[in-house]
């Protein structure tokens, strides 16, 4: 029997995930050993879909929007880094016992560890939603020093001092709104974390390209469209990009090795979701 590992989320029909998982699985000729599916699971259900996924002995639970904060109340362990970020993304089913683990964070990290060293950096994260928590804690995590500028200012703040709390102001942590982006001129590493640009506004985009300087990099979190008016713009002026899908896929990365024990096949998994976003 192969071990069953699913995504739970609502909404889950479009996810990426089984299709990214399972190529990886297939290469490495695993796919009689792990399986990966998926299913919509509900605010109001998710204790009782909890309970169903240990009954039916899945061993590897991946948690999408909205459950990744609410389901720590029903693990039995917590990973410290996921415990810091106080969100969940990955769970592994041990003989009933439920870990959970947090691979979010590496989908910033890891690609922009490709490009450079994140000790010592100034980064700029604009945007303090949901996926700027995970965002901003990995950058710290890292060694970066970080300023966020957020539309609403009360979020930032709430961010800067959730992130302090927990690195123990031991690193830079400033927040800002947008009224001074002109700001970013000066930040090793641009991060947009906003929904600006995403589809179907593929007019917006957080900074005005004359903050962007070739030595920049620029991250976007947006994975659709591919390039956003805020990546085309950060290539014309020369940054080094890292495009929204790369984040999708270095937290893919992570958990397929937590799940597998396997170094994840990066080229193959990279190409399923691709396939499968821009088909
Ligand atoms: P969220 O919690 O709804 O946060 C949205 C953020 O965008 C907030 O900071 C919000 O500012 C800002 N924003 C929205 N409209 C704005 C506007 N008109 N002007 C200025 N700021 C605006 O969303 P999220 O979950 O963090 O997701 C943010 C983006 O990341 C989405 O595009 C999502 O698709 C993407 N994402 C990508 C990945 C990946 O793996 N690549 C993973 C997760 C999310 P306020 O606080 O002022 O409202």
């Amino acid at each position: 029997m192969p071990k069953k590992c699913i995504i739970i989320g609502d909404p889950v029909e479009h996810s990426l995930s089984p299709a990214m998982h399972n190529a990886g699985y297939k290469f490495l000729g695993l796919e009689d050993r792990f399986v990966f599916t998926k299913r919509r699971v509900t605010k109001n259900n998710l204790q009782d879909a909890i309970k169903e996924l240990k009954d039916d002995e899945f061993y590897g639970i991946t948690v999408t929007t909205p459950h990744k904060v609410e389901i720590i109340k029903y693990l039995d362990k917590i990973d410290p880094i996921a415990k810091k970020i106080g969100a969940v993304n990955t769970i592994l089913n041990k003989n009933g016992e439920l870990t959970g683990y947090n691979t979010d964070w590496l989908g910033t990290t890891n690609p922009i560890k490709e490009l450079t060293s994140l000790k010592n950096k100034k980064v700029a994260l604009i945007g303090a939603g949901g996926a700027s928590r995970a965002i901003a804690f990995g950058l710290l995590k890292e060694g970066s020093s970080l300023k966020i500028f957020n539309r609403t200012i009360q979020k930032a703040e709430q961010l800067s001092n959730k992130l302090a709390s927990v690195y123990n102001q031991d690193r830079l942590i400033e927040f800002s709104d947008l009224s001074n982006l002109e700001e970013v001129e000066s930040f090793d590493i641009v991060i947009n974390s906003t929904s600006l640009g995403m589809l179907p506004n593929t007019d917006q985009t957080p900074l005005p390209k004359k903050y962007l300087n070739s030595e920049q990099i620029v991250f976007e979190a947006i994975y659709n469209p591919h390039e956003t008016k805020f990546v085309k713009e950060a290539r014309e002026v020369g940054c080094r990009v890292i495009f929204g899908y790369e984040m999708l896929l270095h937290q893919g990365l992570a958990q397929f090795e937590i799940y597998t024990n396997r170094n994840a096949p990066k080229e193959v998994m990279k190409e399923a979701l691709l396939n499968n976003l821009y088909k």
